[in-house]
């Protein structure tokens, strides 16, 4: 049961074949199986989630109307807060912290029936690309233990790939939900900035934040992004239109016509071979399905890396500031509210959010605002601009969603350029505020390992990617025989 979609969980609830209870307890039952080698969860919620198992079961037997996804499990990443379940945003600075309450994601997961299983481990407020950055150790990818899960939603991307949930949620700041669903075989999606609410949501850059759907399918993804998105009077920047028709487009999968733009900018030097063959071949499938392929360029792409690394962190230092011993979490030291302050900012926060501060403060510094970043505000806006050009010509524009594949774990850890670089191709759409998705296309000759194909879209324009993905994900299943998961290594022998 736990190797099935969310939607033939879904189907089989309400067939009655099983009951949430008995689901949720195999998935509870993997994760004390194998989460000991993959470590994707920071806090298993074991009593919460029968609980809420159970009430979905009552509701279903007493004829009550369900949603879609009631009685499936979920996993969720550890910066959303659920109310009394604890919220550490992978930071010893929120040790022990408990939300006094739900992130909207959470209300609405909530209202649907969707079980909550757990908090998934994640980089430190969401900083990185590999979820070694995590105060509480690494995640390791399903598909070779050695290696990473992408980040900074590793702990989201391994537990579906080691099958301990059929669905998580991610939050993409600059690709935290896509680059790790490229290395572990899965499926990410950020919708449009606006899409799904904030409110809840830990800050890391406001302007550049996104929650979104993780799966094993585009359909499953789907569901789940018509269950957490659309408007919320709590978050001002969500839109008051109604959630894009992402379940219709992913059953529909029909790509007859459909222009794809590749964008030339964003492959070559840099990629490993075996994830740009990867890419072709899913340019051909998508051709010999119809679509037309056409290349486009964006040619300021190229600033985007620097641009993100100075808009980030400089949003990161100010939304950061609240972390101030007086108000959540851990407390260090005594002496003056300064003194106090200066302790425990020392000790709650690891390297890569110390580095982050210091640029970003530094950048939004008085002598150096205009020079870094009011320069960054002008690149974002150039970006922005390349992509309208680029829509002029394409429905949707591709590439891949990941430079390599997984990595091992320590290899980048000291060398911040490196690790950036993982997000070279998922950052302009986070600066444009437009809407990506990340599916499978297959495993690279190279090592074996997964990658992903990116697929874009104009704002609130998001079903366009589900079709394409679905289109995408049939041919590659049927060229396959089985979906890649399947491929995944045996876990948890010891
Ligand atoms: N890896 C990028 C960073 O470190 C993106 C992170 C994210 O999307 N949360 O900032």
């Amino acid at each position: 049961m736990i190797k099935k979609s969310a939607a033939e969980m879904a189907a089989a609830l309400s067939a009655g074949e099983v009951t949430s209870v008995e689901l949720t307890q195999a998935h509870l039952d993997q994760i004390a199986k194998v989460d000991s080698d993959v470590h994707a969860f920071l806090h298993v919620d074991n009593d919460g989630a029968i609980a809420q198992a159970r009430a979905v079961d009552e509701k279903r037997k007493s004829g009550e109307r369900v949603s879609p996804l009631a009685g499936v499990p979920l996993a969720l990443k550890d910066v959303l807060v659920q109310k009394g379940i604890p919220t550490t945003c992978g930071s010893k600075m929120l040790e022990g912290w408990r939300p006094p309450y739900d992130s909207t994601v959470v209300t609405r997961l909530k209202e649907n029936g969707i079980v909550i299983l757990g908090k998934t481990n994640m980089d430190e407020f969401a900083m990185g690309s590999s979820t070694e950055n995590s105060a509480y150790g690494p995640t390791h990818n399903p598909w070779d233990l050695s290696r990473i899960p992408g980040g900074s939603g590793g702990g989201s991307s391994a537990a579906l790939a080691a099958f301990e949930a059929p669905l998580a949620i991610g939050t993409d700041t600059g690709g935290s939900i896509r680059q790790p669903a490229a290395v572990t075989g899965t499926v990410g999606v950020k919708p449009t900035y606006g899409g799904v609410s904030r409110y809840g949501l830990v800050a890391f850059s406001s302007s550049l934040d996104q929650a979104g759907p993780c799966a094993r399918t585009v359909l499953d993804a789907a569901y789940l992004h018509e269950a957490i998105g659309g408007y919320d009077r709590m978050d001002s920047t969500s839109i008051n239109e109604p959630v894009p028709a992402v379940v219709a487009a992913a059953k529909d999968g029909n790509i007859k016509g459909m222009k794809i733009g590749v964008i030339k900018e964003l492959q070559g030097d840099g990629y490993q071979p075996g994830v740009l063959k990867l890419f072709n071949q899913s340019l051909e499938i998508l051709a010999s399905l119809g679509a037309e392929i056409v290349e486009v360029s964006c040619k300021y792409f190229d600033y985007a890396l620097a641009a993100y690394y100075l808009i980030a962190p400089s949003e990161c230092s100010s939304n950061l500031a609240r972390f101030d011993a007086m108000r959540y979490g851990i407390r260090v030291g005594e002496g003056s509210a300064e003194e106090v302050m200066n302790a425990t900012r020392q000790v709650g926060f690891g390297r890569e959010v110390k580095r982050r501060i210091i640029l970003g403060t530094y950048a939004l510094s008085s002598g150096y605002y205009d020079a870094y970043y009011g320069s960054a505000q002008k690149v974002r806006t150039l970006i922005s601009r390349d992509f309208d050009n680029a829509f002029g010509k394409a429905d949707v524009l591709v590439s891949p969603t990941a430079p390599t594949t997984a990595f091992k774990i320590g290899e980048k850890a000291n060398d911040p350029i490196a690790m950036y670089l993982n997000d070279i191709a998922t950052i302009p759409t986070n600066l444009a505020g437009i809407g990506g998705m990340s599916v499978p296309s297959g495993l690279a000759e190279e090592d074996g390992l997964p990658a992903g194909f990116q697929i874009m879209a104009p704002a609130m324009k998001d079903d366009r990617m589900y079709k394409v993905g679905a289109a995408l994900e049939a041919a590659l299943l049927t060229k396959w025989g089985k979906p890649i998961l399947d491929n995944v290594p045996a876990l948890g022998a010891k």
